[in-house]
This record gives structure tokens, sequence and C-alpha cells, in this order.
């Protein structure tokens, strides 16, 4: 018998369970399949950023983060040195508190691994109604104007099931087989490097400062390594690279090389790691030609893979997730038209692009000075790519003339179409739940019941200013917390604006 639902989300990672999570609490019925018997046991992407920090609030989940991360308040050290007391080459963050981001968000940053989010966003996912199946495989799927037909295969039984959907999304990792099977090419750099992940229990003493995340890249005359310490007392990850150029494979590194490298890269000779867990991954910078085939949406690294140095993967693949989930959610409500799913891949893209390029120019002063970075855009500031982003697409009435630039100046955030509304006190919560139109003063009142959307007057000069609004003016903001469109004076009459407004962003 053929099961329905409205959504099916294929893979349950950050980006799968996110989508997952947002979808659910959009009311929207989703099942949710992934292969493996529980969610992530590798701590792989540490860290939210404030971005997905602000989307966890909505969420409903930042204080159970942070209640996981308590390395998070006390900030951030990355260190690019020979060895952990060896010659200093850099000193990228000497603590997170150097970063000002005060006029652009209130949020903290998070520092939980992946292994302790996912299980949060499982909980809350089911707990809002999705149904979500482990050890479920998707391994067959085709559609038509009308749905998606796709056949799971639960791994333990063999048993097939035919599941029919209104959307897909594809969360199915980097190397996604719906990307594969719906013919979608990927362009960028293949095997930029190939790692080992050791997660190993010792004592390092004051080689690493306790209570921060204290990030190492070490340029060892012998290899090349990222060392970190994890939220368990006495854990860390060492990841040496590793050549098959030279013949080398993971085969190459039994217990005690791995044991003689760690002692190396952290100089303590007589050091016993007690070695837990190993893995080995290959570091690509991969952007998909089109994140969309039809009802199929491909999301986080199905969508892009980046390398890991700047710790953005994850974080854009909850990104994504939270992005195509109010989407689907307002066209299958019937709130917006189905053009609103074009946007997805047109907002979206462009973030994967920065972040790619950003993450490799990182490479290359962290881990690999010969790595050719020629032909790359300049990377972003990296507090303006995430929370000074800016979405170019028909969900957004742009102000003319666009400057053509992909980041604003998050310590001076203008409030324009497109771009993140500020999270201030005043305002964070009063986002990130359905459109809200937020008012400079009185008078749009009327015009937003009518159309359907909650309005708040908020009286605060600091809003006013931020949001680039003198009295009589609002602002537009759409459900992911980013202005639509603004009036940044009162306007003869609000309801015919806000109408004509919500019908082209919402593609009606
Ligand atoms: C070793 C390692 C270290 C990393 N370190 C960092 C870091 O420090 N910072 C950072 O930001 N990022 C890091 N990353 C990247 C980060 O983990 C990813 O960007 C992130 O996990 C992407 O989430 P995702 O949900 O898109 O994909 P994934 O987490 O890969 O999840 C995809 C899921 O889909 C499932 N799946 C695949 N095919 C099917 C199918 N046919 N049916 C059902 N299920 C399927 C898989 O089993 C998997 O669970 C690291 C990655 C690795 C491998």
């Amino acid at each position: 018998m053929e099961e329905r639902t409205q959504v099916l989300v294929v893979g349950a990672g950050l980006g799968g369970l996110s989508a997952s999570l947002f979808l659910a609490r959009e009311g929207v019925d989703v099942l949710t399949v992934e292969r493996h018997a529980g969610t992530s046991v590798h701590s792989r992407a540490a860290g939210q950023n404030w971005r997905t920090m602000e989307l966890f609030h909505w969420a409903g989940i930042d204080r159970e983060v942070l209640e996981v991360s308590p390395r998070a308040s006390q900030g951030l050290r990355i260190t690019v040195a020979t060895s952990l007391a060896g010659r200093v080459l850099h000193r990228l963050l000497e603590d997170g508190s150097e970063y000002d981001i005060s006029a652009s968000t209130t949020m903290p940053a998070g520092m939980a691994g992946q292994d302790v989010v996912e299980p949060i966003l499982l909980a809350h996912a089911e707990k809002a109604g999705a149904r979500v199946r482990f050890r479920t495989e998707l391994v067959d799927l085709t559609q038509d104007d009308d749905g998606v037909t796709a056949t799971l295969r639960h791994r333990d039984s063999g048993e097939e099931t035919v599941v029919r959907a209104d959307y897909v999304v594809a969360a199915d990792g980097g190397r996604s087989g719906i990307r594969g099977r719906l013919g979608i090419g990927t362009t960028g750099m293949d095997a930029l490097s190939h790692c080992l992940g050791v997660v190993f229990d010792a004592d390092l003493g004051d080689r690493v400062r306790p209570g921060v995340t204290d990030l190492f890249y070490l340029q060892h005359p012998d290899f090349t390594a990222g060392l970190v310490n994890t939220d368990v007392p006495n854990r860390y990850v060492f990841a040496p690279d590793y050549f098959p150029a030279r013949g080398e494979s993971p085969a190459d590194f039994p217990h005690d090389r791995l044991v003689a490298m760690i002692r190396s890269a952290t100089d303590l000779p007589d050091l016993e790691p007690r070695i837990v867990w190993t893995g080995s991954w290959e570091v690509a910078a991969r952007l998909a030609d089109r994140f969309r085939e039809g009802r199929v949406f491909l999301v986080g690294d199905a969508a892009k893979v980046t390398p890991p140095t700047g710790g953005q993967g994850g974080n854009t693949a909850v990104g994504d997730g939270a992005d195509i989930a109010w989407k689907l959610a307002a066209v299958l409500r019937g709130d917006a038209g189905p053009a609103l799913l074009d946007t997805y891949e047109a907002e979206r893209r462009p973030i994967a692009r920065m972040i790619i390029d950003t993450s490799l120019h990182n490479m290359k002063q962290r881990m690999h000075p010969g790595l050719d970075v020629s032909g790359i855009t300049p990377a972003e500031d990296p507090l303006n790519a995430v929370l000074g982003f800016r979405y170019r697409s028909s969900a957004v009435l742009s102000e003319e003339p666009d400057d053509g630039a992909r980041v604003e100046d998050i310590h001076a955030p203008t409030g324009r179409p497109g771009f993140r509304a500020p999270g201030l006190a005043s305002t964070l919560d009063l986002l990130g739940r359905s459109w809200v139109l937020l008012c400079a003063g009185d008078g749009w009142g009327p015009a937003a019941a009518e159309a359907g959307i909650d309005c708040h007057v908020v009286d605060d000069q600091l809003f006013a200013a931020r949001y680039g609004l003198s009295t009589g003016g609002a602002s537009l903001v759409r459900p992911d917390g980013v202005v639509a469109w603004r009036a940044p004076m009162s306007v003869d009459d609000p309801a015919g604006e806000l109408r004509r407004v919500l019908d082209a962003v919402l593609s009606r």
C-alpha cells in the first residue's frame, strides 16, 4: 500500500533534521528517513554561529544547544602553529569575545558538536509531529507534475514501501545519491586534501586552554593536521592529512603511528593517548549546478561541500533546511504560489558559493599555503558572511540602486530588503515565526490585519535607526527574519501597498 506525506526528507543529518523540525513546526506532515541506525556519533561539525543560534532560538532549542556546549561562553581561540608548544605562525583569534556583533544580534554563538546537536533537533522534530525512521533508505525516486514517488527499504528486514510525497528534501549528504539520480552535476575542486579523523582521550595539561574551544592548525615539519578539544573533558579530535598521490591510505596509519604523531603534535613524548574512534574523509569544494529538480530540493552537503576551514558546512546545512521549510510550508498551505520555491536556489546557492570561496582562502592561510586560490573570489569578512548576507530573489523587493555587494557591514546594518533584520532586544522575539510588519509608529494596523499578518509598533529609537525607518515607516520581515520590503516613511494607502507587496514576494 502506498503511504502519503506532504514532504519526504531523506537524511537525518543537520540539514535533514533542521528541515524536519522547521516543517513540523509549521504544521506540515513530514516523514524523514535515515539509512543509519541513529544520529551522528562523531562530533564533526562543531560550532553554531549566531545566525544558526537565531534560527535555533526561533525553533525553541537554543537553550538546550547552549547547555550541551559549555565551552561556548568562554570563546574560541584559533592558532596556526608548528605544534602545540611550537612556533606560533598566526594567532587568528585569541578569544571569541573579540567579535563585536552587538549591532546585528543579541544571540550568543554555540560550540556544540554535531553528535550532541542532532539528537536535540531529532527530539524536537518528533515532538512537533515529524515521523522519523532510522535504518530506512531511499532506493528509488520518480516524479511527475503532481508529486514524487519514492521507494524506501528497511535495512534489516529488506522490506520495501512506497511513499507518495508532494515534495522531497534531499539532505542525503555530500555523496547525495538523489543528486546523482536527478542528473544534477557539481562544479569545483575534488580531493583538496584527505584527512584522518582521530578522536582520542588524554590529559594534555596546559597545552590546550581549558574552558574555550581551542582550535589548532598544525604545520608540523612531518605532517599537517587539525587538533581541537571537545565538550567531553580530556577528549580531542586530531585530524592529520594523508596523501594518496604519495601512495598513502588510511591503512598506513596504524595505532602506533597515530600515537607517535599525537605525541609530536602535542610536544608530549611520553603521552599515552587512548584512541576511541578513527575515520577518514576527503576535503572538497563542490557546488551543485542546480539546487532543485522539479519537486526535489537539495539541502546541506547534497547541495554543496565546503572545506571545514571556517566551520560553515554544518551551519549552512541548518540554514538550508530552515529556508526550504518555510517556503514549502507557505506553498503547501496555499499562502504562496509555487514560484516561491524558485527562490530557494536563488537565495541559498550564492550563499553556498560565498562560503566555499571563503573556506578555500581560509584553507590556504591555515593549512595549505601552496593552495592555488588565484581564480577564487576574495574571502568575505566572516562576520559579514554569517550575519550580513544578502538575498536577491523574487521574495525580496530590493531597493535601487543595488551596489552588487554580497554582504553588508554588520557593525552598521541598514535594514534594506534582502538583508537580515537586526535581532535587537526589542525585535528578536517578534521575528522568526511568521510574516511580521514592524512599524515605527501607528497607521499600519488595519492594513496588516486585512493582509492577515502580525503587526507590532516598536517604540525604540535604536529599532528605527537600525531598520532605516522614520516615524510612520514599516519593515516587512519574512518568517526567516529577512527583510522582504520596507516603507522608510508613511505611505498614503498602507492596505493597498501591503497587498501589492505580499502578492509579489509570495509569488501570488
Ligand atoms: C570528519 C568530518 C569533519 C567535519 N568537520 C566540520 C566542521 O568542523 N565544521 C563544519 O561546519 N562542518 C564539518 N564537517 C561537515 C559537516 O559535518 C557537514 O557539512 C554536515 O554534516 C552536513 O549536514 P547534512 O545534513 O547536509 O549531511 P550529513 O550530515 O552527511 O547527513 C546526510 C545523511 O543522509 C543519510 N543518507 C544518505 N543517503 C541516504 C539514503 N539513500 N536514504 C536514507 N538516508 C541517506 C546519511 O546516512 C547521512 O546521515 C565535517 C564533516 C566530516 C565528515
